[in-house]
Formats: structure tokens, sequence, C-alpha cells
């Protein structure tokens, strides 16, 4: 693990294996950190805002940031590699998500020194004058689907409004992570401002999302476990960010640009093999176009391969045998329910037998009601359901507990606008779609897919508080 600038394993020398999703084989071990690691990480972001990079400024912080973002291009080859190796992904995948964690570096040490207070007209002889500090130390817990990108999501902003941050990777993914600390150090970030813990969810993630020293927890994950952390957050009546699942929507009208949309549609599903929060999870088609529009996506589907990084193909394996087991399981579900597969995807034949591979799957018609329709698989399988009008779209696009991502395609400016509006998420593409993209734009959930805000400018107010100063000048 790496605390105040350091390299420590667990006080207790536990470690937990690192397995590779494309072939089953473990080939790395982790230190298995837990809460006396979590004590140290707290204590050594604490000092960090005592020390040396307390003391920086807003410009200072943000050249740190940037530099940092060099660093990450100039390892980007190294980083993919061991992403790659560490979630499955294809090369390809794993490269953008390297550019991207630089991506966020850069963008929010451009940011660090922009975000201003205010001056508030008050009584005669008052100054009163809103100034914006950071929260503290800031915890950051992530999954294993995009470890790197989420890292940078959390981290980057928090480091630019002058927070200390304890990271705690998802135990399966922790390579990039600790890999970062090493050439974030390198490039000039005091130590302790970024502390990673390795470690379980139940031992290193429990305890760091109830610690009493932390100011603010940023949580991407399960439902399940985002409850566990903002029941622990409270308890310390500390601020918390949640980032969960989605069941996002493609709704599809009879006078979309097919030619555009189709292959967007089956990206959108199939990208990270699905493990993607915003993955396009549901394509709802309007009847009227049902049978064409669904017959090229069919056709494209089918198209889909699946297999090791270095094969580069449109996707790779599911991360871990018990992801695995869950989204064959839905498929397995359906199939027996007698819902009609439309497509299927192919695995390389030479990708090994002891991977966490599964067939991207596409169903449809899918029954409004069925598991499919509503709950997250997380895995490439994609659900078609038929609508018959605008306000029938609308009530499906709403009709789960997630509001996340949903996307509108129709060439028919006002429907667009108005179903843009009526939809219930945190971001709505027209006529396009951005699963995980955009570095600039706020992102997050509504109803059960969290609350609060990442990305773009916003997630620095989230990363920050208000201090109101009042003078009495006379
Ligand atoms: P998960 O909730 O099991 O784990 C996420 C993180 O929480 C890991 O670091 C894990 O170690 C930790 N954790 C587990 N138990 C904990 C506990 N009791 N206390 C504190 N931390 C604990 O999620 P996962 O299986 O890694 O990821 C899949 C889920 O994440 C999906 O539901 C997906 O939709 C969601 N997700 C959401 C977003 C988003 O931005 N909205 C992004 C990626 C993934």
């Amino acid at each position: 693990m790496y605390i105040g600038g350091r390299w420590l394993p667990a006080q207790d020398g536990r470690t937990l294996p690192v397995v590779s999703p494309a072939d089953g084989e473990t080939f790395d071990q982790v230190a298995r950190g837990g809460a006396h690691e979590v004590d140290l990480a707290v204590a050594a972001a604490r000092a960090a805002l005592a020390g040396p990079w307390g003391r920086l400024n807003g410009t200072e912080r943000g050249r740190i940031l940037m530099q940092i973002g060099q660093a990450v291009l100039a390892h980007a080859d190294e980083l993919a590699q061991l992403e790659a190796l560490d979630t499955g992904k294809p090369m390809t995948t794993a490269r953008n998500d390297i550019t991207v964690l630089a991506r966020y570096f850069e963008f929010y040490g451009s940011a660090a020194d922009k975000l201003h207070g205010e001056s508030i007209p008050f009584l005669a002889g008052h100054q009163v004058t809103l100034v914006r500090e950071p929260l503290g130390v800031t915890a950051h817990i992530i999954p294993w689907n995009y470890p790197a990108q989420m890292l940078g999501r959390t981290v980057a902003p928090a480091l630019a409004m002058g927070n200390a941050t304890v990271l705690k990777p998802a135990e399966d993914t922790c390579l990039s992570a600790l890999r970062f600390a090493e050439i974030a150090a390198a490039a000039g970030l005091p130590e302790g401002a970024l502390n990673v813990v390795t470690g379980l969810g139940e031992e290193a993630g429990a305890a760091l999302a109830g610690h009493p020293g932390i100011d603010f927890v940023s949580f991407t994950g399960s439902n399940e476990v985002g409850t566990l952390v903002q029941q622990a957050a409270a308890k310390n009546a500390v601020k918390c960010v949640l980032e969960l699942g989605g069941k996002s929507p493609q709704i599809v009208f009879d006078d979309v640009d097919m030619e555009r949309a189709v292959p967007i549609v089956v990206r959108a599903i199939v990208q990270n093999a699905g493990q993607t929060c915003t993955a396009g999870s549901r394509l709802l088609v309007q009847r009227s176009i049902h049978d064409r529009f669904v017959g090229r996506v069919a056709e494209a589907f089918a198209k889909v391969r699946v297999g090791t990084p270095a094969m580069d193909l449109d996707c790779g394996p599911l991360m871990n045998p018990a992801q695995q087991r869950r989204v064959q399981r839905y498929i397995d579900q359906a199939r027996a329910a007698g819902i009609p597969v439309l497509a299927e995807g192919q695995i390389a034949a030479d990708a090994p037998k002891t991977g966490h591979y599964v067939k991207p799957t596409l169903f449809g018609p899918v029954p409004r009601d069925a598991a499919l329709a509503r709950e997250e698989v997380f895995g490439p399988v994609l659900a078609v359901l038929p609508f018959d009008d605008e306000a029938d779209a609308i009530a499906l696009a709403n009709g789960t507990d997630y509001g996340l991502l949903a996307a509108v395609w129709t060439e028919n400016a006002g429907r667009l606008q108005r179903v843009a509006k009526a939809v219930k998420a945190g971001q709505v593409f027209m006529n396009c779609y951005g699963a995980g993209g955009g570095v600039e734009l706020p992102f997050g959930g509504t109803k059960r897919s969290g609350h609060g805000r990442e990305k773009g400018l916003l997630a620095l107010e989230e990363l920050s508080t208000t201090k109101t100063l009042v003078h009495f000048h006379g």
C-alpha cells in the first residue's frame, strides 16, 4: 500500500491474490489492508493538510496536477498494459482509459485556481466575503470496471481543491492505482496527499467509510454497498457522493437516423463487456420501425467478438467468476422464460477456457416486468422493449428504479427536447451516446442511481465547502 509517501505491507502480512480475468490465473498479490492501515492513511492525509501540501495555493496545486497528467501520458503504455492485465479489457480500451486518467488531471489541474469566492452585499459598515475551502481528508472507494478512470474522476478534483485523499481501489483491480501513486509522487505530489489502501470492501472499505477522521466520502459501486457507505458516513455526519447502478434506456423513434444509431447502440452495451454503470442496457424502439431497426441491431450484434486484451476485439471477459455467474444466470433465466434471443456475439475460439467469458446476447421483445427490463445485469446483455408513442416511451424509460443516463434518437427537434426533459436521468444524450465519456460533463444519478455530481466543474463544488467571512469595518 502507498501511505504517507511510503510502501507498506499489511501489518499482519496478509495479501490478496491478483487474478487475470482473461485466463483465471493468479499472477500477483497485493496487501490486504484493514482498519489499522486505514488509520495510518487517514493520519498521513491529515498530516499532509498541515504540511507542504496544505500550504500550496490553487495555482501551485494545479501545476502539480498538470505535471501528473503529463507523467501519466509518458507512462501510458505501461499503465495500459497493467490495466488490461488486471481487468481483462481489450488493449485499445485500456489505452483509452489511461488517456482519460491523464485528462482528468489536466482538466482539474487547469481548473484548480479558477473557482473564486464571492462578495455579498450586507449591512452598512460590513464587508462579507464567501471563500471556498477544501473539505479536509476525503475518502474515495471505487469499483473494478474502470479502475484508472475512476481514480482520475474522483481523486483529481479532490486534490485540485486542496483536500488530502485516501483511495480504496476495488480488491480485484489495485495495480494501476498503486503504480499511479508512484508516478504522481515522482511528478511532484507531496507525501500524504494521495494514500492508497488496498484490501477487501468489508475490511478496508468499511473501515474507511466509517472512519471518524474523514470529512467526505465518494463511493462508486453497487446500491447495496452504497447504502452501507451512506449509513457509515451518516454516523459521523460526513457528506457523501454516491455513484451507483443504472439501467439506461436508448429511446429510438421511427424517424431515427439508423445508419448513425445502430453502431452506437451496440457499442453502448458491448463497451467494457457491459460492465459500465452507464451501459445502454435497454433498447426502447417504436413499434412502427421495430422489426427493421432491431434487425439491423441484431446483424451488428452478431458480429461482436470477445477475447483477451491482446486480441483487442470488441470486448473482454467479465471481471471475476462471481460476475460471470451472475451475468450467465440472467441469460439462462431469460432463455428459460422463453424470451427470444435475437442475436449472440462470439467468443474467440482461442480465448482461454479458464477466462471469465460470456456471449453477448440480444433479447427481445422483453416483457416489461421481466428482470432483464428492470435490473442491472452489468454484462453484455441488451433488452429490446417496443413502445407505441412518445408518452409510452417516457413512461417506459422512467419505469425502473434507476436514473443515470438516457439517449433519445429522433430527427424531430421538438420531440428530442420534450423527451429529454421528461426523462429522469443525470445525463441525456440526443442522437449520440457517451457511456462514461466526457471529463467536462457533470455526471451523476437521480433516483436509486445515487446523488451528488462528479466530473466537470461541479465536482469542484462537491469537493469543497464555503466559509462566510463577515467583517465590520465601520
Ligand atoms: P461493489 O459495491 O461491490 O464495490 C465497490 C467498492 O466498494 C469496492 O472498492 C469494494 O471493495 C468496496 N466495498 C465493498 N463492500 C464494502 C463495504 N461494506 N464498505 C465499504 N466499501 C465496500 O461494486 P462492484 O461490484 O465493484 O461494481 C459494480 C457496481 O458498481 C454496479 O452496480 C455498477 O453499476 C456500479 N458502478 C457505478 C458507477 C457510477 O458511476 N454510477 C460506476 C461504476 C460502477
